[in-house]
């Protein structure tokens, strides 16, 4: 698939960053068009990958924002994209829709650029373009406390009414206790970004010698038109490449494959499979809730087996419960990684969704509450206890 993919706010940016750096690194080319859009101007000069001429700043005239951030309210943060629509449809002027096949928007859900902006920038993208758009949404720790939650469960309603499917990256099933905040961010990037590129690059490459089970964009398109929200599993194995000859359906063709060759791949591949459904799933899910799955198995041609892809997707239909499993293949001449990305296509019981939404409410309660004392608070603390004191003006 070719894709349009646009960051709202630092997190979003940040990982469309990731994702970037990721298709560098394997060879793959996903990302057709980028864009980082940002309340904040440090913010937006921090990508390594996101070229300069690809990074809007918006709200900069705004008295609340001024180029500095909205600092958290997702209100301000959607207030000033609106505002500033124009500029951001412009930033679209020189995107060939014709080359891309999906968009897709990522934000943190937490903040308030993203939260607040990414669903303004989702609407005018639908607006705009026939294509399917996307939303990849990260759903912030119980850690931050009530504000993030609050902003979370607000933008995921947006999210998911506006985007043609919404998946989820929940920072509470990433967090590894050790590290710092700041650590832990980069690594849940790096391994949001290869699941995403692992599975959306798929069918991306022009080989000519695309293989028999090969997965192309519309299955993706396909697997994501029940809109909702969906999650992604992953799992990787080295294989020795220089092992690699020919395809498979070179020897196929010749009848050259050993068969208890082929029957060690098929083993290897319905045990990746098994272990990328079994994984840290992007947000923690039940599987057998989801509506449709595909598997993307991407790797070198001499690893793949049609065997082991029917046996995965047999063994698949039964664990998540659906007829609508896609297993196929992403071939990687050069790969050293022999990778298995499972997307879990509107997954309905997520329990961490639950929590932010309960996590939000008290926080909405809490806030309201404060507000109703706030005055009298402040009148009580500037008045002496009779009454006696009048202000100078
Ligand atoms: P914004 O710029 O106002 O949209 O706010 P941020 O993107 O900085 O933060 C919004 C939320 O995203 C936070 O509450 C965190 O939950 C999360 N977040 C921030 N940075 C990262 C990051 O690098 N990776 C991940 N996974 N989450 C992040």
């Amino acid at each position: 698939m070719k894709l349009a993919t646009i960051g709202v706010g630092n997190a979003g940016s940040k990982i469309v960053d990731r994702m970037l750096e990721f298709e560098s690194q394997t060879d793959r080319n996903l990302c057709q068009h980028v864009h980082a859009i940002n309340t904040a101007r440090t913010d937006l000069a921090k990508p390594d990958y996101i070229p300069e001429d690809r990074r809007v700043l918006i709200g900069d005239t705004n008295q609340k924002a001024k180029g500095h951030g909205v600092g958290g309210d997702v209100e301000v943060g959607a207030e000033v994209a609106k505002a500033d629509i124009e500029e951001i449809r412009r930033a679209f002027d020189d995107v060939d829709i014709h080359e891309v096949d999906a968009l897709l928007v990522v934000a943190g859900l937490g903040g308030g650029s993203g939260s607040g902006g990414g669903p303004v920038v989702i609407e005018t993208l639908q607006e705009m373009y026939d294509e399917p758009v996307y939303g990849l949404g990260v759903l912030p720790g119980k850690y931050e406390g009530g504000r993030p939650a609050l902003n979370a469960a607000r933008s995921l309603q947006s999210f998911v009414t506006k985007v043609d499917n919404f998946i989820g990256f929940d920072n509470d099933a990433w967090r590894a206790r050790e590290q710092t905040i700041e650590e832990g961010y980069e690594q849940m990037n790096r391994e949001l970004a290869a699941r995403l590129v692992t599975l959306l690059a798929a069918g991306e490459t022009d080989d000519s010698e695309v293989a028999e089970n090969a997965m192309d964009s519309s299955d993706i398109i396909r697997t994501l038109d029940t809109g909702g929200v969906s999650t992604i599993g992953y799992a990787a194995t080295e294989v020795d490449n220089d092992a690699a000859t020919g395809g498979l359906l070179d020897r196929w063709s010749t009848g050259d494959a050993a068969p208890e060759d082929d029957s060690s791949k098929a083993t290897k591949i319905q045990g990746l499979v098994r272990r990328a459904v079994n994984s840290r799933l992007t947000v923690p899910a039940e599987i057998s809730s989801a509506d449709r799955v595909l598997v993307v198995l991407s790797g070198p041609p001499s690893e793949f087996s049609r065997k082991g892809i029917e046996s995965a997707r047999q063994w698949l239909e039964q664990e998540a419960d659906t007829v609508e499993v896609l297993v196929g293949d992403d071939p990687r001449r050069k790969s050293p990684q022999l990778a298995a990305a499972v997307l879990l296509s509107n997954v309905t019981e997520t329990p961490r969704i639950d929590e932010i939404q309960n996590q939000a409410v008290d926080a909405q309660e809490k806030i309201a509450e404060q507000e109703a004392v706030r005055e009298e608070e402040i009148n009580d603390l500037i008045t002496d206890e009779n009454d006696d004191l009048d202000p100078v003006v």
